[in-house]
């Protein structure tokens, strides 16, 4: 766990999210300032920086973020389908230093940038 960072800290239980998924060594929970009718964060629970740190090591946790982000969109009602996005590095747009996969479903409200 990274002590300076947001998303090790909901995983930890230390700071409040809303939950939709847990398990498989990965974590969903709602954006705090969702940008779309469903906007869930899917999450490792090990810190990962960003997607440029993923390693061959980490090859079924990738699988494992995609595998979730498609259980959470059919179960909140997108099994038409929904938005899977990245943002890698802070000129990618990130602003958590934390691998995150977006899941945005339904209607947006305005695009991610
Ligand atoms: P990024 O900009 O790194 O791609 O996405 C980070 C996302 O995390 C943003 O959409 C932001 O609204 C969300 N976020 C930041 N802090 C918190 C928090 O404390 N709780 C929750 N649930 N979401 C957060
Ligand atoms: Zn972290």
């Amino acid at each position: 766990m990274a002590q300076e960072c947001v998303f090790c800290r909901i995983i930890a239980g230390e700071l409040p999210a809303d939950f939709v998924y847990r398990g498989r060594g990965v974590v969903g929970f709602r954006d705090i300032h969702p940008v779309a009718d469903t906007h869930v964060l899917v999450v490792p629970e090990i810190h990962i920086q960003d997607l440029r740190d993923l390693g061959e090591e980490h090859a079924g946790l990738w699988l494992t973020l995609a595998q979730v982000a498609n259980q959470v969109a059919r179960e909140l009602g997108h099994a038409d389908g929904y938005r899977f996005y990245v943002s890698v590095g802070a000129a990618g747009g990130q602003t958590v230093p934390h691998l995150h996969v977006h899941v945005l479903g339904g209607a947006m409200r305005r695009i991610p940038v």
